[in-house]
Parts: structure tokens; C-alpha cells; sequence
């Protein structure tokens, strides 16, 4: 193993590197920029591009790109070579700041929503400074934003660095008017934890399901499941171990700071988590850990599935969203510090949260929407599709005690009294863990746990960040003017808690009562992507974003089509992958398992009269009866698939056609299928069963 802190970062134009290569006016310009926002002078992005060509050709590049996350969910890249012609044929390795600023991809394939026609075809990306250019393959990337010709912005990053910048300003703002004056700049960090599964690349490559759709579509469960609960936290096995160790390894050297690995719930299933780092860092390095994590798998000879949901009746995989908000000046804000009952200034940015998440609970809602994250809502793997915060017995406390005007007792930190001399002591943490609550209250940040694991984590971000400036925007014009500050304080804090406290929920989450009571407060529940997205459009939603200038009304109209189309399209290839499967595999598949079966039953009647073909003639009409079903269920499917046709014209109709219809039919057919698959010799079953694929690295 080499030496981790040399290798930490090597791949990484990183702050050392720029420090070392760059004039120090140029360094300070850039540095004034990253640190505050400062537009950035053309001289000095000359300066950085060469500087950043210089390091990249020595360390083996050829090639640079502008690195963007459009609307299709994966991140993308257009590579160009650093050549430039001079006299004589020959070439240099050039690379200018105007290159490193602007690039400009055809971008006429990215989903735009409507937003720019073909015949505008214009792109651009633009360098984003604040996070730090990289090198893989060769190739040196240049992290960028993605817009149109006309300005509309085409990606998830943008909203995400206004966001970051609008909570600043407020939050900052605030802050001086509470008497921290030294405070210039607010910054939200993020931590989000990564599920996965990791399973052998010869059963994937045998399964056109998990091909083209990254699930099972069909798949009868295996005789063991999860129920033992000896993979979570279990002892890593050999090949997965070695995978871990070059994922780590890898990411150090893209300054990724994964930190902690382990087995999750499900066979073959994992969990990697780094550091914390500042929201669109940890949004670029959450991407960089999904692609490398698939790319070092092939090198291991195994698939890293990335699917919310890949097999039925196993945990999914979801990510958690550690989320908190820090000063300039080293301070959590959402720290209670010892003293959380006369830590007002805690108090309003904890009641700002609390009003934000109850007042657009439908936002929070509909940013973890997909089509693979449905599965998961709501069912009892992840939390609810009910939106409600957990603060844990401390702060539970406290707010009963501001709301009801009575005296706050801490829980206190409690002694951990192991009982064994031989092991220390310790102190326990305040507030146990609500793993059902879908938005924890976890010591110093809040956790959001419904994020699908194959979600760009730009999107529930600049949503939480843009709510949330928005009612510290509110308290900031109430408190401006006031007389007595604290009183002011007092005030909002109160008011806000008791008309918002209806969000706050400590129980189990996946219990029946629950969704009775969260009814009963008025919560929403929305337990599709059709039901959850049409909300994004709501009027307060999009005054919302417009408000705080993170995006337009027809940007957010374009989003919210290409959500529901992608959807769509996503419920057609797995309708459409199911029936290539059904009719071109498994019926062909069991229809000669059922003439082997009575070939069988004829050659042993010829032999003697006498012989039993109970076993021949019970499977046969066991198999036959359903293959019927099934056939007829593939026709049924394929008609409803076809149907959908009438509503192309409208992209909510469609995905709630997709959803009831179809996708009530897919459910439909993947029973009598698993059911066949059950009673089918494994000799003449299509595919590799869940057994085989769960159990087998
Ligand atoms: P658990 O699984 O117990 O919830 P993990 O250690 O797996 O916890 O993950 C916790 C995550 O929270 C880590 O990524 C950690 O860096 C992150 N985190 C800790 N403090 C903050 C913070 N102030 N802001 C954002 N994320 C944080
Ligand atoms: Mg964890």
C-alpha cells in the first residue's frame, strides 16, 4: 500500500498545486474567487489554463474536457486534445483561458424540456472555479456549468451554486444583524452516504433486465434472503475487499475522501461514505464516486448496480444527505451547542428548517421522486413517502418547552457504563437514532434519507438550500426593524414552532399509525412520481424559485417535463425489455421443459403401463395453466404499451398511464413469471436465479 497522503489528492489540481504553479497575484485573484465568490478576471484565467496544461501534459494528458451534469442524470464529457498547429505541420500542446472558461458542446441531444429547439442547437459550459479540476484517462477535467444560448440553464449544478450563494447572502446578512459581524461568507457541506450492490459480471451479462434497465424484472426469491441479518456490518469478503481497496485508493487520488465501507442489508450489498465537504464539491465527488465505482468494478470482474431497486424482496439502496450550514468563521450553525435554550441564534435557524421542510414538504417529496426510487418509498426498507422531521429527545424537549413556555430540561449526556474494566467508559450521544424518520436531527447536521442511490444529489440540495434562505430571508425582514431584538427573536422562534410543529414527528415511521395520523396533520403522501411531480409547477413552488433567483418559471416547467418524460421512458424500456424476455426466453423456455417433461411420460408409459407419471403430469398442467396466463398477460402488456400512445401529447397523463397501467400489468405478468420459474428445471430456466446472483461473488 502507498503512501496515503502522497496519494491523496495527486490527480487533483488542487490548492498545494495551484499554490506552486501560479503567480501570486494569479493565485490570490483565483483564491478571492473560490473563497468569496469574486468574479474572475480573463488575465488570470489565462494564467490558471496554462498552468493547469502544464501540470496535466506532465503528468500524461492529451486531452482536457469540460466535465457537466445535464438533465439526463449522469454527468457528461466532450473530450478535445491540447494540439494546436504552428508552422511546418508540427503542433504544440496549447490550452487557453477562454478554452478553460467556455466550452461549447452541440448540445442538441441533452434533454432541455422544450427549452431550446434543435435548430438552436448552442450549449455552453462554463468553469466552475470553486470546484477543483481533475485528471482520469488521460484526460485533464474542467468541472463546468451547462447553459443555453439564450442563458436557460440545462444542468443540476447551476441552481446548485446559486442556491449556495442565495443562502449565503441571507444567512450572512442575518448573522450580522445577530452581532457576528466578522462573518462574510456561509457555506452548506454535504455527506452523503452511498449504497451499492456489487454482483458477479457473468450473471449480470446473462440478465437483459439488469442490462437495459439496471433491475430484475423478473426473478423468484431465493430460498435465503436478508432475514438472518448477518450481511450488515458482516466480515468482507475476499474479492469484494480488494474491490474496496482500489475504489478507496482511486478516489484519494481525486481527493474524493471516502472514509468509511461496509456491508449493508442486503447480500451484495455495500455502503461507501466520505468526508463532508462543501455542497457542489461533495455533489462532483458523489458523481465521481458512482462512475469510478462501476469502472473499478469491471477491472474486478464484477457489475456495481447502482438501481434504487435492483431485486424484489431485498433492500434497495438509497443515499443519505448529511446536510448542515458553517460560517467562514468555523461555526456549525446547526450546532445546539451546550446550551441549546438560550441559544437563540441556534433556534432560528432550527425553526427556519422547520417551517422550510413543512412548507415544502412537497418539494423535499418530489426531488427524491424516480422511477426506480418508487419502489423504495413508502415500502418498509426506506422512509415513508410522508415527508416529517425526527429532532431526537433533546431537541424534542426543547421545543415542547419554547412552545408551551415551560422550563427545558436536557437529557444530559449520560454516562456509558460498560460494566467491563477493561473497556473505557464513554459519554452516549443525546439522542438516539430514528433510522425510520426520513429528515434526522443527527447532533450537528440534519440527515435526508430518501435520496435514491442513483441520484444526482444537486437537486434535494439546491431545493433544501433555496427553502431555507427563503424563511431566513422572512425572519431577517421581521428582525431588521426591530426594537428589542431578543424579543423579536423570541417571538418568530415561538410563533414558527408552534404554527409548523406539525412536521415534527419522533415515532416510527413505517407504522400504520403513522399514515393515519401524518393525514391528520394535513402531510402529504405521495407514493408515485406522477403524483409527487406534478407539485413542482405549484405556484408556490415556482414563486419559490423565482423569488430567490435560482430559476425561471419556464426553466422550472422544463424540468418538471423532463422528469415526468424520463419517467416514461423509463416504465416503456423495462415494459418492453419484460416482453423481449417473456416471449423470446421464458415461454419458449418453459414450453420445451413441458414437451421434455411429457416425452418423459410417454417413453415411460411405453415402457410398462404400470409406471407413475404423477410427477410428468402434475407439472405439466401446473406449467400449462400458467404459461396461458402469462402468454395472455405479454398480449395484454404489449397492448397497454401501445396505448400509451394516446396521451403523448401529455407528459403528466403519460407518466400516470405508465404508473397505473402498465406498470400494474408489469407487477402482473412478473408474478405468474417467478411462479413458472419456481416449478422450471434450472437446467431450462433463461437466467441466472437470485440465488445465484445475490450469493455468487
Ligand atoms: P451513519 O451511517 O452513522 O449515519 P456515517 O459515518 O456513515 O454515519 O455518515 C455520516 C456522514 O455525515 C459522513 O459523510 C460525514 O462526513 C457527514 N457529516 C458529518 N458532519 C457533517 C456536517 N457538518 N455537514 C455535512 N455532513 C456531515
Ligand atoms: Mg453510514
Amino acid at each position: 500500500m502507498s503512501n496515503v497522503p502522497e496519494m491523496f489528492g495527486s490527480m487533483v489540481f488542487n490548492d498545494k498545486k495551484m499554490q506552486e504553479r501560479l503567480p501570486v497575484t494569479t493565485y490570490k485573484a483565483l483564491k478571492k474567487t473560490i473563497k468569496n465568490g469574486e468574479p474572475l478576471d480573463i488575465s488570470v484565467a489565462n494564467a490558471v489554463a496554462n498552468a493547469m496544461k502544464e501540470w496535466a501534459v506532465e503528468m500524461g494528458c492529451t486531452h482536457y474536457t469540460h466535465w457537466f451534469q445535464p438533465m439526463t442524470g449522469i454527468t457528461a464529457e466532450k473530450h478535445d486534445s491540447f494540439i494546436y498547429p504552428v508552422d511546418d505541420g508540427q503542433i504544440i500542446m496549447e490550452f487557453s483561458g477562454k478554452e478553460l472558461i467556455k466550452g461549447e458542446p452541440d448540445a442538441s441531444s441533452f434533454p432541455s424540456g422544450g427549452i431550446r429547439a434543435t435548430f438552436e442547437a448552442r450549449g455552453y459550459t462554463t468553469w466552475d472555479p470553486t470546484s477543483p479540476a481533475f485528471i482520469r484517462d488521460r484526460t485533464l477535467y474542467i468541472p463546468t456549468a451547462f447553459c443555453s444560448y439564450t442563458g436557460d440553464i440545462l444542468d443540476k449544478k447551476t441552481p446548485l451554486l446559486r442556491s449556495m450563494e442565495r443562502l449565503s447572502s441571507v444567512a450572512s446578512e442575518l448573522l450580522h444583524l445577530l452581532g457576528k459581524k466578522d462573518v462574510t461568507r456561509v457555506t452548506t457541506t454535504v455527506g452523503p452516504e452511498q449504497e451499492y450492490f456489487l454482483i458477479d459480471k457473468k450473471m449480470y451479462d446473462k440478465r437483459p433486465d439488469l442490462i437495459f434497465t439496471g433491475r430484475t424484472l423478473f426473478g423468484a426469491p431465493a430460498p435465503k434472503g436478508q432475514e438472518l441479518e448477518d450481511h450488515y456490518f458482516g466480515s468482507i469478503k475476499t474479492r469484494v475487499a480488494a474491490f474496496m481497496n482500489e475504489l478507496d485508493e482511486e478516489l484519494w487520488k481525486l481527493g474524493v475522501m471516502a472514509k468509511t465501507k461496509h456491508n449493508e442489508v442486503a447480500p451484495s450489498q455495500h455502503e461507501l461514505a466520505p468526508v463532508f465537504a462543501t455542497s457542489n464539491i461533495a455533489t462532483d465527488h458523489n458523481e465521481l464516486t458512482m462512475e469510478v465505482m462501476k469502472k473499478t468494478a469491471e477491472k474486478h470482474g464484477l457489475v456495481c448496480i447502482l438501481h434504487e431497486k435492483p431485486f424484489a424482496g431485498v433492500n434497495g439502496s438509497g443515499k443519505h444527505n448529511n446536510w448542515s450550514i458553517s460560517t467562514n468563521t468555523g461555526e456549525n450553525l446547526l450546532d445546539p451547542g451546550k446550551n441549546p435554550e438560550s441559544n437563540l441564534q441556534f433556534q432560528l435557524f432550527l425553526a427556519a428548517i422547520v417551517k422550510a421542510v413543512h412548507e415544502y414538504q412537497d418539494l423535499l417529496r418530489l426531488t427524491v421522486a424516480s422511477a426506480g426510487n418508487d419502489h423504495r418509498l413508502g415500502a418498509n426498507e426506506a422512509p415513508p413517502a410522508i415527508i416529517s422531521m425526527y429532532l431526537g429527545d433533546d431537541l424534542g424537549a426543547l421545543v415542547d418547552s419554547i412552545i408551551n413556555g415551560t422550563d427545558y430540561r436536557s437529557h444530559g449526556k449520560a454516562e456509558m457504563l460498560t460494566g467491563v474494566d477493561v473497556l473505557p467508559d464513554f459519554k452516549k450521544d443525546t439522542s438516539d437514532r430514528n433510522r425510520t424518520s426520513p429528515f434526522a436531527f443527527t447532533g450537528n447536521k440534519f440527515e435526508f434519507r430518501a435520496l435514491g442511490s442513483s441520484l444526482n444529489i444537486a437537486c434535494p440540495n439546491y431545493m433544501l438550500n433555496t427553502m431555507v434562505a427563503d424563511e431566513l430571508e422572512q425572519f431577517y425582514e421581521e428582525l431588521k426593524n426591530a426594537n428589542d431584538l431578543e424579543a423579536a427573536e423570541k417571538a418568530i422562534i415561538k410563533r414558527t414552532l408552534t404554527e409548523h410543529q406539525n412536521i415534527i414527528f419522533n415515532g416510527d415511521n413505517y407504522s400504520e399509525e403513522w399514515v393515519r395520523e401524518a393525514e391528520r396533520r394535513g402531510l402529504c403522501n405521495y407514493r408515485s412520481l406522477p403524483e409527487a411531480m406534478q407539485h413542482y409547477v405549484d405556484k408556490k413552488n415556482i414563486d419559490l424559485f423565482v423569488r430567490n433567483g435560482i430559476l425561471t418559471e419556464a426553466e422550472i416547467r422544463a424540468r418538471y417535463e423532463i422528469e415526468l418524460e424520463t419517467y416514461s421512458k423509463q416504465l416503456r424500456i423495462e415494459a418492453l425489455t419484460m416482453i423481449d424476455m417473456a416471449e423470446k426466453n421464458i415461454t419458449p423456455a418453459v414450453i420445451t421443459f413441458v414437451s421434455k417433461l411429457s416425452d418423459a411420460a410417454v417413453a415411460k408409459k411405453q415402457l410398462s403401463e404400470s409406471y407413475s407419471v404423477y410427477a410428468e403430469t402434475t407439472l405439466i398442467g401446473e406449467l400449462s395453466e400458467k404459461l396461458e396466463a402469462f402468454v395472455k398477460k405479454t398480449a395484454q402488456l404489449k397492448e397497454a404499451v401501445d396505448g400509451a400512445a394516446e396521451y403523448k401529447n401529455d407528459a403528466l397523463a403519460l407518466s400516470s398511464y405508465y404508473r397505473n397501467t402498465v406498470f400494474a400489468l408489469m407487477d402482473e405478468l412478473r408474478k405468474i413469471g417467478d411462479a413458472m420459474e419456481t416449478k422450471t428445471s434450472a437446467a431450462y430456466w433463461p437466467y441466472p436465479s437470485y440465488g445465484e446472483i445475490l450469493f455468487g461473488v
